[in-house]
């Protein structure tokens, strides 16, 4: 998969060169190419903000640089998605993700000031989409965090491929069980008895009910749509919620 991200910071990106993402642009999963929208600006200065229409605080993108990266990065006619990363887009969230991880190709525009022209949005991006609800100051690291959720669901990023089916969101929708590793115990606290017997049918068993109750305790808001059978979610009607855990999480 092709990714394309248009920004005037292309320095941040090299954050990209660590880690799984690394390995996943060796073995080809994914080809990202980082373009700075600065030198496509026909103004004298090679600018790319004004004031806004209308005043206000702060500056914003100017259409013309963008649109032209854009047209540069991905010509007409384009097989995948253009994406703009703002506040105002829609919440990413896993299955976004996953539909984004079945397309061709991605160009991701980066915002930074108070964001773009909006002409430049109407005119040539699919979808618009935030990271959460808050506001950061540019739109590199949302795009950072875009491409490394989609790139771990291509096929041989991660070692073993059932570990992304497994994460919490994912094939079920609930919240993943507590997992441990060596010491057997740590600072006085043992693994889960379950766990060390090697029964996996039992351990199995173990998972779902922590998985269903991670999930009732911290983000009650998923079983509605999770996908757990009838006698699993009149189990979690008898569970009772902590107040502190879901204060914690709101
Ligand atoms: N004025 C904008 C608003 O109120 O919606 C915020 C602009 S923000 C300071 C600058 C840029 O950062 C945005 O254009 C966007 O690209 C990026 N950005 C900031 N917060 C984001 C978020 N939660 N999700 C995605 N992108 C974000």
């Amino acid at each position: 998969m092709r990714i394309e991200v248009l920004t005037i910071f292309p320095e941040m990106f090299e954050a990209l060169n660590a880690s799984i993402l690394a390995r996943a642009r060796e073995i080809g999963a994914i080809d990202i190419r980082v373009t700075d929208i600065r030198p496509f600006s026909n103004a004298k200065h090679k600018n790319t903000d004004d004031y806004p229409f209308g005043g206000g605080a702060g500056m914003l993108m100017t259409p013309q640089p963008i649109a032209d990266a854009i047209k540069h990065v991905s010509p007409e006619p384009y097989a995948g998605k253009r994406l703009y990363m703002t506040p105002r887009g829609k919440p990413l969230n896993q299955a976004m993700a996953e539909m984004l991880a079945k397309e061709s190709g991605l160009t991701i525009l980066c915002g930074h000031y108070e964001g773009v022209d909006e002409r430049v949005i109407e005119r040539y991006i699919d979808l618009e989409i935030s990271i959460g609800d808050y506001v950061l100051t540019g739109g590199e690291l949302p795009t950072m965090v875009l491409i490394d959720c989609v790139a771990r669901l291509k096929e041989g990023v991660l070692g073993c491929e059932e570990s992304a089916e497994e994460d919490s969101f994912s094939l079920d929708g609930l919240l993943e069980y507590p997992q441990y590793t060596r010491p057997r115990e740590f600072e006085g606290m043992a693994v889960p008895e379950v766990l060390l017997n090697g029964n996996h049918a039992q351990i199995n068993a173990w998972r779902r009910e922590q998985s269903l109750l991670a999930t009732l305790r911290r983000r009650p808001d998923l079983l509605d749509k999770a996908r757990i059978t009838n006698q699993e979610r009149a189990w979690l009607l008898q569970q009772p919620t902590n107040p502190e855990d879901s204060a914690t999480w709101q």
